[in-house]
């Protein structure tokens, strides 16, 4: 295969990325010093040897445990449960939340067979065994597989004793944390409600 076609293929596989920024994106690069196309060749050849899972949280990181984990300064009662590890950057932009993170790797989906075993749900249990946690936050998207995903989560966890607040519906239905408006989130966060 043709070395630029074939650049613009791999490319062509990242989400929301098409044909068309590809091939931009290549050829931008085959204009620039031959270093440049290295230097990014060579950071995404180091990601699958160098990045791993953080052992407490779940979310991506090249340590042990990440840096929220490890940081004793935050609220270490309350756990915030996303869908992504990308979820917990657009949390920590609105600086409402001081507290630890868990990473469940997705939503409840019967339609695409994912259950309650795909999902980190026994990790999640297993901390909340361990460490003194009073509350329980479900940021998890405002759609069908959250509210399944919520409304499991709060059937388990509340037997416990341990509080279980999601976020508010700030957020319009369908928006996925990610791409929601800092504002709004910021809003989501601190109008939670008991589930
Ligand atoms: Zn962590």
């Amino acid at each position: 295969m043709d070395p630029v076609q074939h650049a613009i293929a791999q490319l062509a596989r990242f989400p929301s990325i098409g044909k068309r920024t590809a091939s931009k994106m290549i050829f931008w690069l085959m204009q620039q010093d031959p270093q440049v196309a290295t230097d990014i060749g060579a950071a995404l050849c180091e990601l699958p040897t160098k990045i791993k899972r953080c052992s407490s949280c779940f979310t991506i990181t090249h340590e042990e445990q990440c840096p929220i984990c490890a940081n004793t300064k935050r609220t270490s009662n309350i756990i915030c449960v996303v869908e992504r590890p990308q979820d917990i950057e657009k949390i920590e932009s609105t600086g409402a939340f001081s507290g630890t993170y868990h990473v469940l790797g997705g939503s409840l989906s019967p339609l695409e067979g994912i259950g309650p075993e795909n999902l980190r749900i026994t990790e999640l249990l297993h901390r909340l065994k361990n460490d003194d946690i009073q509350e329980i936050l479900l940021a998890v998207d405002p759609d069908t597989e959250g509210d399944a995903t919520s409304m499991y989560l709060a059937h388990i966890i509340k037997p416990l004793e341990i509080q279980v607040t999601r976020i508010a519906h700030g957020i319009a239905a369908g928006t996925e944390i990610e791409y929601a408006n800092s504002n709004t989130l910021r809003q989501a966060l601190e109008n939670r409600q008991p589930m």
